[in-house]
């Protein structure tokens, strides 16, 4: 059984604010509107069982004195279950267990696209789900009858026996195998839902989607996941992001970037040309001179900022291209140019470029 106060990662002489700070940081972490892992949710109760006891000087007290090797088993009043039960998240729920629980958070993905996750969308989810059964209102009993109580533990939901151990004998209590914990029995099930209280069933949730969304972002409706066994509450249902890649525009958060390539005339001379973007085709000037792989950056034709306002911008990368199947007109005009720019045609000049990533560049546009 590991240590209360390792599940907290404190030391045993930790202050009560050193608890406190703990238990926070860690419940940020594992709390299940965060994460709702089901695995997580165990752990969330494992820290909360061990943050109650450990934020409670009596109880502390006891735990300690208790936790060298139980010795305070019988002398103290507080017992081994009762440890047993902080840990294990029983605590004051002794006794049968409800017929009614909570429901089960729900994940479902969807998918959208560039536009989507620029513009927003609404959406119409169509998931299968469990609902409250609506012959026997969620009870699980047919005719409007009730559950009786269990013959084999009256009631209590749980059998006792006693075990040896290395502390000796041990009453040990179990749920019941003949009601499974409920205290009670359905004898007549209703015949829509076998005594379930529930039945699955398709329908149909309208969503909005916000603009600025991307892949891995989770969308919370309170109530509409699965509803529990016996009718209980409905437990949440998580809408998962996932970004379908555009054809040829790159998202970098909520900037995006796009390559035209343009000849080598029009980079040497300067022209205008048209890109296609979100907002349908701009205007880019290139500049007389243009270099390959220089940026024009066309400011808030990006992605919506989620967190924020506004959009971030769109990075046009050019690409100059070298022509290629020149003909002997052009090849000669190309001996001019190259004779009047005295850039020679048999030992040319170079420079060493100096090392220039891509996202070197980026940042440059940004300046
Ligand atoms: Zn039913
Ligand atoms: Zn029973």
């Amino acid at each position: 059984m590991a240590d209360l106060y390792e599940i907290l990662g404190v030391d045993r002489d930790a202050s009560f604010d050193e608890i406190k700070k703990a238990y926070r940081k860690l419940a940020r972490s594992y709390h299940p509107d965060i994460n709702p892992d089901p695995k997580m949710a165990e752990k969330f109760k494992e820290i909360t069982a061990a943050y109650e006891v450990l934020s409670d000087p009596d109880k502390r007290q006891n735990y300690d004195v208790g936790g060298n090797g139980f010795g305070g088993f019988n002398s103290g009043g507080f017992g081994f279950s009762d440890i047993m039960d902080a840990f294990f998240g029983g605590g004051q729920q002794r006794g049968p267990r409800p017929r009614n629980r909570p429901g089960q958070d729900a994940l479902i993905r969807v998918e959208v696209d560039l536009m989507e996750a620029t513009f927003g969308c609404e959406r119409d989810l169509n998931v299968e789900t469990a609902v409250t059964c609506g012959k026997c209102n969620g009870t699980g009993c047919a005719n409007n009858s009730k559950p009786r109580t269990c013959d084999i533990c009256k009631g209590r939901g749980e059998t006792q026996q006693v075990a040896r151990s290395i502390l000796g004998q041990v009453m040990t209590s179990r749920p019941c195998a003949s009601c499974q914990g409920f205290g009670s029995v359905i004898s007549d099930p209703c015949g829509e839902c076998a005594g379930d209280g529930r039945v699955r069933a398709r329908k149909s949730i309208p969503i909005k989607i916000p603009a600025g969304v991307e892949t891995g972002n989770r969308i919370q409706l309170s109530g509409q996941g699965e509803v529990g066994p016996g009718g209980g509450a409905p437990g949440d249902l998580y809408v998962e992001i996932v970004e379908i890649p555009h054809e040829f525009l790159i998202r970098e958060e909520s900037n995006l970037h796009i390559s035209i390539s343009i000849p080598m005339t029009s980079a040497a001379l300067g022209t205008r040309v048209l890109v296609d973007t979100l907002d349908g085709k701009q205007e880019v000037e290139i500049k007389e001179g243009t270099q390959s792989g220089s940026v024009v950056v066309l400011r808030g034709f990006g992605v919506t900022k989620l967190r924020g306002s506004g959009r971030g911008d769109l990075i046009v990368h050019i690409q100059v291209l070298t022509p290629t199947k020149i003909n002997k007109e052009q090849s000669e005009l190309f001996k001019k140019i190259a004779s009047l720019r005295s850039e020679g045609l048999d030992k040319v000049k170079i420079n060493t470029n100096e090392e220039q990533g891509f996202f070197d560049k980026v940042k440059r546009a940004f300046r």
